[in-house]
């Protein structure tokens, strides 16, 4: 079997198996060797590591995947690529494709089945219509994940790595840096994959810290605080956190907490760092009691 990732072969498959690139499923396949090189040594794979593709498709950066790793497991939710990854797969005993959706799946548990309860590295070109669950179920604490190199809408890619102050941090920016150092590794233009997305891509690998930069007293209620902040963009971040009942802090609380950060009531949430709202929400908890 030859590798897959050139735009003549991936039409052979794509003919083969009378396969029309399903939209619902966001599938863009990759054609541009020089992208799957990248993508892989950027992910730093050695023989030693498990990796957890997501979404491998008709298998073309599986392949590459397994030459580098000593497993991959493959996780696909289209059952009608199985025969396609049976066949471009079949020279590697080293890689496992599961038929699951990815977001359904108990990464720790499969990392005791599969990986002897060691982290995995994740490598994937993600489906777009899900990126943003799919890296905050990664990231989340108890994901046994070490890092996650993946392609993903370039403008999103630029959103995780925003720092306060700039129009495109958010909430995926805090949770992303909370988490993870990112790294964008390089650009994609829509050519490189069939059929063409419409958009700019980017692969970004995000290397998980074993000490978190920030540390809040209680994480769940520091990411309430967070999505609260940013769910009304144009609102101060007093109405934001007042409105959200879930919560439960109040305008005077909300203000009272800002001041103690040493911000003014009248700050919008685009404006805090993510120190500023560990602290936020660490002072907010003392006002609550
Ligand atoms: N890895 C291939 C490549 O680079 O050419 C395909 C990438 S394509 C952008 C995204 C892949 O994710 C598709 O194969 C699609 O069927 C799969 N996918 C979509 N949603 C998924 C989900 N919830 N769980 C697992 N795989 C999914």
């Amino acid at each position: 079997m030859a590798y897959l990732g050139n735009p003549a072969r991936t039409k052979e498959i794509i003919n083969k198996y009378h396969l029309s690139a399903q939209k619902k499923f966001g599938q863009n396949f990759l054609i541009d060797t020089s992208v799957l090189e990248d993508i892989v040594s950027a992910a730093g794979i050695t023989k030693d590591d498990t990796v957890l593709e997501i979404g491998p498709g008709i298998g073309t950066l599986t392949q590459y995947l397994a030459e580098a790793a000593g497993h991959v497991i493959a996780v696909e939710i289209d059952d009608k690529l199985l025969p396609v990854l049976e066949d471009t797969l079949s020279e590697y005993d080293n890689t496992k494709v599961l038929n699951s959706d990815i977001l359904e799946v108990d990464i720790k548990a499969l990392s005791e089945a599969e990986n002897n309860g060691k982290p995995f590295k994740v490598v994937a070109n993600l489906p777009y219509y899900i990126t943003t669950p799919i890296i905050m179920k990664l990231l989340e604490a108890g994901s046994p994940v070490e890092s996650i190199t993946v392609m993903v809408q370039k403008e999103v890619a630029d959103r995780m790595q925003e720092k306060e102050g700039s129009k495109e941090y958010g909430a995926l920016s805090i949770a992303v840096q909370y988490y993870s150092d990112p790294r964008v590794v390089c650009v994609v233009p829509p050519s490189s994959f069939i059929p063409q997305p419409g958009v700019d891509s980017a692969v970004i690998k995000m290397t998980r810290y074993e000490q978190m930069p920030v540390e809040v007293e209680d994480e769940a209620f520091f990411f309430q605080v967070v999505k609260a902040a940013f769910s009304q963009r144009r609102k101060t971040l007093v109405n934001g956190l007042s409105n959200n009942k879930e919560l439960g802090v109040s305008k005077d609380m909300a203000g009272d907490a800002l001041e103690k950060i040493g911000r003014s009531r009248t700050e919008r949430g685009e404006k805090l760092s993510l120190e500023e709202f560990g602290r936020l929400s660490d002072v907010l908890i003392e006002l609550k009691k």
